[in-house]
């Protein structure tokens, strides 16, 4: 007899799920369930709706009942949701929303896609208030846009900076609306460390967005949102981004097992505790590659991998889940900022021995009219120099770099291995040693001790402190900006003021983006400097570090002005 499938939920994961069973199983009888009015809509999408760069709500649906039936053969039954599973029956209830009608349907194998839940916290006073919204799916955004239009609002509050609040936050900024962004974090962008982070804290602010950190929503009027801080912003709409949860209830009340991160457990093949029950997607636990914790991961990429997985099990094909690494990029105005593995912070939280790269180099020829300068930093184990992590920020591909990183990771790769990767160039493309390949070697001075560096954010520290600080750049640039109390000893005359280095205390050296001063620190370290450090990341990395901070908690800058060149 002809297999029966059942997926629930229609989008990424259930949609993946219900199309490869179909390609595994020709004489399948599969039926996939949505809730909502659409299946396989491009949820990514969704915030380009808000500044029409999808012109209508119409086109962020990919794929309708239609044509699943047509070219797939599978029924997909919108505003049909499963309200119940029994596991022992292996049947689901499901209810018709647009009759109200419930109806049993039996299976063979059952696949829950189910996704997550926008996190709305009841503790927020207002929170249910109509001009609060999510961003989930396309009625979502509709909403947001018939709202705004129709009572032609200004001013509109994004409560959370992860990257839907970052998307949504550039959307509306492109149709002319104020735009407050408040974080209770000190950071956008959780999977960046706080240096990274800096440099899109600048970008934000310099695009004219009232960005608010470590603040936090406590209430919403129907113009205005109150902080913690008691503070008061103009919204007259809020869209609330504050991250997701598994939409576990359905998957809970059936006894499916949750792990603890709450997302459901599933073993290696994404079966759930139950031999004929699936799961894939947002609303999946699953384990970290590196770590081998536990986490969850919210992105479509795995969510479609685990559905091919999920299917190719079901019809007996062994299934390799090795875990996630979590790679994930996001634009940020004229920035793009993309990353993957493991950051600094996870790092410690992991107790790992690691250390770190930070960099900033060209991200093509510098000859090439549109080359950039590119933030890079790449994290590794100490000392075996296994690849742990990295993060780009820059207006060229960053995604290059970091799929780079990411391939090099889910290979067991090691910085050594990177030195040697033989990466394409030419001039309008990239430079004959890749970034990659520059971060590589930067790592191997590091764990060879060829090299000591301090971070960006202990340069306050040593000005406040008096340090010896010295800048290598040339002249003119030094008498344009330089970090206050620095002295200059230019790159092409240091061989000649060697006596005004000092041997018996550490010596801070820096130029703008780090390239020089290596080559000073490197020679004073085969002339007997032995405490020579290079500031890492250098004046740009300084200038960008402190530059946010110093403008909003009005504190003395370090610079005696800043270089963003
Ligand atoms: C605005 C936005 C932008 C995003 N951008 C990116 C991006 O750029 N890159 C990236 O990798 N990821 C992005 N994501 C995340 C990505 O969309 C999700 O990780 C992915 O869609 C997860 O797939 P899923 O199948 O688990 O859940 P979903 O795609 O959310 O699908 C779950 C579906 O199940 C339905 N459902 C739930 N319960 C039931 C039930 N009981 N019965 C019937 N139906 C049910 C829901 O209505 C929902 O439609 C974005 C998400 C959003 C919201």
């Amino acid at each position: 007899m002809a297999n029966k499938y059942l997926v629930v939920g229609g989008v990424a994961g259930g949609a993946s799920t219900a199309a490869r069973l179909r390609r595994l199983d020709e004489n399948a009888k599969i039926i996939m369930f949505e809730k909502g009015p659409h299946v396989s809509f491009s949820n990514c999408c969704l915030p380009n709706f808000l500044n029409k760069q999808v012109a209508k709500s119409d086109d962020l649906v990919l794929m309708n009942p239609t044509i699943f039936k047509k070219q797939y053969n599978i029924e997909a039954r919108v505003n049909n949701e499963v309200v119940k599973i029994n596991p022992e029956k292996k049947t689901v209830l499901v209810k018709d929303l647009s009759s109200q009608k419930e109806y049993e349907e039996s299976y063979d194998k059952l696949v829950l896609s189910t996704g997550a839940l926008a996190i709305m916290p009841q503790s927020i006073k207002g929170i249910d208030k109509d001009n609060v919204f999510i961003v989930k799916n396309v009625g979502d955004v509709v909403k947001i846009d018939n709202f705004l239009r129709e009572k032609n609002i200004k001013d509109v509050a994004v409560i959370g900076a992860g990257f839907i609040g970052l998307e949504c936050v550039e959307a509306l900024m492109d149709t002319g609306k104020n735009v407050t962004l408040l974080e209770a974090t000190n950071q956008v962008m959780a999977p960046f460390d706080y240096e990274m982070a800096q440099i899109l804290h600048k970008e934000i602010d310099d695009n004219g967005v009232n960005l608010i950190l470590e603040d936090s929503l406590v209430a919403i009027e129907d113009d205005k949102i109150i902080l913690s801080s008691g503070k008061e912003v103009v919204a007259k709409a809020v869209i609330m981004a504050v991250g997701v949860k598994p939409d576990i209830d359905l998957a809970k009340s059936a006894g499916i097992e949750i792990g603890k991160t709450g997302g459901i457990l599933v073993d290696q093949s994404y079966r759930t505790n139950f031999k004929d029950i699936y799961a894939v997607g947002d609303v999946i636990e699953v384990q970290h590659r590196i770590t081998n914790h536990k986490t969850k991961l919210p992105l479509a990429g795995p969510a479609q991998k685990q559905a091919r997985a999920a299917a190719d099990s079901i019809n007996g094909r062994t299934v390799m889940n090795r875990g996630v690494i979590g790679s994930s990029i996001v634009k940020v105005f004229d920035f793009n900022a993309a990353s993957t593995g493991l950051n600094e912070k996870d790092c410690i939280k992991y107790d790992l021995d690691y250390d770190y790269v930070f960099f900033i180099p060209n991200d093509k020829v510098g000859l090439m009219p549109d080359h950039s300068k590119m933030f890079f930093k790449l994290l590794f184990e100490n000392p075996t120099g296994k690849i742990l992590g990295a993060q780009a920020i820059g207006r060229g591909n960053v995604d290059k770099r970091i799929d780079v990183i990411a391939t090099m990771i889910t290979m067991g790769g090691y910085v050594e291995d990177l030195k040697e990767l033989e990466l394409c160039y030419a001039p309008p493309f990239g430079t004959a040693k890749d970034i990659v390949n520059n971060a590589a070697l930067v790592a191997l001075n590091i764990l060879y001790r060829e090299y000591k560096q301090v971070p960006v954010m202990k340069v306050r520290e040593l000005v406040e402190s008096g340090a010896y600080i010295v800048d290598v750049r040339e002249k003119k640039e030094y008498s344009h900006s330089h970090i206050k109390g620095a002295i200059n000893i230019p790159l092409s005359e240091f061989r000649e003021r060697l006596d005004e280095i000092p041997k018996d205390k550490p010596v801070y050296m820096h130029c703008r983006s780090g390239q020089r001063s290596y080559n000073v620190v490197r020679a004073l370290g085969q002339l007997g400097f032995d405490n020579i450090y290079n500031i890492s990341g250098s004046f740009l990395g300084v200038s960008y570090y402190e530059y946010y901070n110093d403008k909003t908690k009005n504190r003395e800058p370090i610079v005696t002005s800043y270089n963003f060149n």
